[in-house]
């Protein structure tokens, strides 16, 4: 898969069997169906991806939103907090979160009583913080 922003290829890191693909240069990550819930250690959905995603056959406003990695259709924009606007694949191959989203995400979701504060996902952010820290 490749970054919808760069379109390098994503590498990937395995977190809790799940596999987190990333953009190198620092873009954001990409988080098939599902994932987002194991990384999170969450009981219920976090995300509907199908529901939120679909409806409008990737034409976003603007018609220039980045591009599903696994399908290349348009992404669909999500805001889901105030601040936080997630795209999303309009046929539910996952989530795309911009840098730093992820971190946004989780941080409402513990402040929300929705997820502890100590998830995988905590964990491995620590580690893709240091691995862009070298390309920043
Ligand atoms: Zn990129
Ligand atoms: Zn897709």
């Amino acid at each position: 898969m490749r970054c919808p922003a760069c379109k390098l290829a994503l590498a990937t890191l395995e977190v809790e069997g799940v596999e987190l693909d990333f953009c190198v240069e620092g873009h954001g990550y990409w988080l098939d169906e599902g994932e987002l819930e194991v990384l999170l250690g969450a009981e219920e959905t976090v995300l509907e991806v199908g529901e939120l995603g679909g409806g409008n056959g990737g034409k976003g406003p603007g018609g220039r939103r980045p591009r599903c990695p696994r399908c290349k259709r348009s992404m669909t924009p999500v805001v889901l907090f105030e601040g936080l606007e997630l795209d999303l694949c309009p046929v539910g191959d996952g989530i795309w979160f911009d840098e730093g989203e992820l971190a946004v995400l989780m941080t409402e979701l513990v402040r929300a009583g929705r997820v502890v504060a100590d998830t995988p996902l905590a964990r491995s952010l620590d580690s893709l913080t240091r691995h862009f820290g070298g390309t920043s």
